[in-house]
């Protein structure tokens, strides 16, 4: 029964994407959006229970689907090619710039999607290396949010290990307060989301199922409460990462 209403809910083959990512036969949506770039609609939801509607909730114009992953990984990297195409249209080197990071961030993943470790550790060291770089020459570049994206890819992959090889020399730079990680988190917007970050990805990987008895597990929370109690940063994370914290350990607020 519940077959033949995940049938008659959820279409075969999904239609393309916005920026013609075609998924296979039998690819699931888990969300969304509206074909009109004016309109912003859209919905993320549980692919069990829902679908796509053919008309935007919003709107009532027509609607394109939101893969669920793995299948969003291949509807992202057309994301990108086309926000590349674009860059490169419109001579824009800014977005050109974030493009490129993103897509260092997308081929790690890929390697580890495929299997292939070793080729994922490469491209994690080149990824480092070119983080640090733009760090150092623009204090207004933000790295946090690509590191967090690799962390992200190699637990999606199942691989808490490579991505503690992500976050081991990321703690490290924010204690030894390297470019990016300043301590006037109230005025440096980029020190507060790179430290943001590191703690959103120290918190997903000690979230992740598959660490609840890894062999590292207490080094890492170590490493969260040790980043996130710093006298420059406590002040300064969101509530929803307060709330885990405490979850994390119990009290942490009263020892201050
Ligand atoms: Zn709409």
């Amino acid at each position: 029964m519940m077959e033949i209403l995940r049938r008659l809910l959820q279409p075969r083959l999904l239609p393309p994407t916005k920026d013609g990512y075609q998924a296979p036969v039998g690819a699931l949506a888990d969300g969304w959006t509206c074909d009109d770039p004016s309109c912003g609609g859209g919905e993320f939801f549980d692919p069990a229970k829902a679908a796509i509607p053919r008309r935007c909730a919003s709107c009532g114009s027509g609607t394109y689907p939101v893969p669920a992953w793995p299948w969003w990984h291949g509807a992202r990297r057309a994301e990108l090619d086309a926000l590349s195409d674009q860059a490169g249209q419109e001579g824009d080197e800014v977005l050109g710039t974030l493009v490129d990071f993103h897509l260092l961030t997308w081929t790690f993943e890929n390697h580890l999607m495929l299997g292939h470790r070793r080729d994922a550790l490469v491209s994690l060291q080149e990824t480092d290396v070119r983080l640090r770089t733009a760090m150092r020459e623009d204090r207004f570049f933000t790295e946090g949010s690509y590191r967090l994206e690799l962390v992200r890819g190699a637990l999606r992959s199942g691989d808490p290990d490579t991505a503690l090889r992500v976050i081991e020399p990321w703690v490290a730079l924010a204690r030894e307060e390297g470019a990016g990680y300043g301590t006037d988190l109230k005025s440096d917007n980029a020190a507060r989301t790179n430290y943001r970050c590191l703690v959103a990805a120290c918190l997903a990987w000690t979230e992740d199922a598959r660490t609840s008895n890894h062999g590292r597990r207490t080094t890492l929370v170590t490493w969260t409460l040790d980043t996130a109690g710093a006298h420059h940063v406590r002040d300064w994370l969101t509530g929803p990462q307060d709330a885990a914290l405490d979850a994390l350990e119990p009290g942490r607020r009263g020892r201050r």
